[in-house]
Order: structure tokens, then C-alpha cells, then sequence
């Protein structure tokens, strides 16, 4: 186990990071948070650098994710209106909030494959996407028609081959 980093495992370690990117020296920073000034040193070394370059990219994958969190908000709502459809027999209704679902997911699949082409951002690991996914696949079980093509979105089969 290398040895830990004092100033990596700080409660204040985002306004230690902030600090040591602006003007204040080791030496006040080793004072104001009662750490040891080649800690400081060692920190701003080793450890700074990755932080910032992770801060970049999370930058940009927030950037991503908001987009996807408001078409997934469409897709919650578009689903919520087909289980009320359903259970009120609005066939009709139904039917064009399963297409107006397809829509999102099309709309989803495209932003993914965009996003994903960013060397930095990989939103089949974000958190969020996984859950949402959850969310529109076991929303869909009751519409298996409507579940495989979502599905088939999803997973971007080439040319849409069934
Ligand atoms: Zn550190």
C-alpha cells in the first residue's frame, strides 16, 4: 500500500485544490489547514494534476448528461402516459405515447453514439444512464413490441437488423 496522502484524504480538499490552483503558497496552505508543508508539495505534485484533468472531463460529461437527464425526463413522462392510457383503455392514446417513446429512445440512442465519440466522456458508465435504462426497459415489460425495439435502439444493432 503506498503511503496516503493527507491532503487527498482532507474533509477540505476541494478548497485545498481550489487554493493551490490560485496564489496562495505551500507554506499558508500547510498553515490555514494545519497540514504539513511538503505534504503540500507532494499533493501539488502527484496528486493535482489528475485531479484536474478528472474535473475537465467531468465538466464535460455533466455537459452530457443534462442533455441526456431531459430527454430521459420526456421518456418518463411519455411512459407515464402510456400506463394511464392503458389502464383507461385509451388505446389510441397508448399507441402514440409508445411512439412518442420510440422517439426519445432514437433521440437517446443518437446522443449517446455522439457523446460517446468524446474521448472523455463514457456515459455507458454514468450512473445515471444505467438507471434510466433500467427504468425504460422494466417500464416497458408489459409492451414486449414496444420493449424490443427500444431495446434494439439501445443496443445500436448495425443497419437495424432484427
Ligand atoms: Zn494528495
Amino acid at each position: 500500500m503506498p503511503r496516503s496522502c493527507t491532503l487527498c484524504e482532507h474533509p477540505k480538499r476541494e478548497e485545498i485544490d481550489r487554493a493551490l490552483v490560485g496564489e496562495t503558497s505551500n507554506l499558508s496552505i500547510s498553515s490555514v489547514f494545519g497540514v504539513s508543508e511538503s505534504a503540500v508539495r507532494r499533493h501539488k505534485a502527484n496528486h493535482l494534476p489528475a485531479t484536474l484533468a478528472k474535473a475537465h472531463g467531468a465538466g464535460e460529461a455533466a455537459r452530457g448528461d443534462n442533455l441526456l437527464e431531459q430527454v430521459g425526463d420526456l421518456q418518463r413522462r411519455a411512459l407515464g402516459i402510456l400506463d394511464r392510457a392503458e389502464e383507461a383503455g385509451e388505446l389510441k392514446t397508448a399507441l402514440s405515447a409508445i411512439r412518442e417513446a420510440r422517439g426519445n429512445l432514437e433521440l437517446l440512442a443518437k446522443l449517446l453514439g455522439e457523446l460517446d465519440e468524446r474521448p472523455v466522456v463514457n456515459l455507458n458508465v454514468s450512473p445515471e444512464w444505467l438507471e434510466l435504462r433500467t427504468v425504460i426497459v422494466s417500464a416497458l415489460e408489459p409492451h414486449p413490441d414496444a420493449r424490443e425495439s427500444v431495446l434494439r435502439a439501445i443496443e445500436g444493432s448495425p443497419n437495424g437488423a432484427a
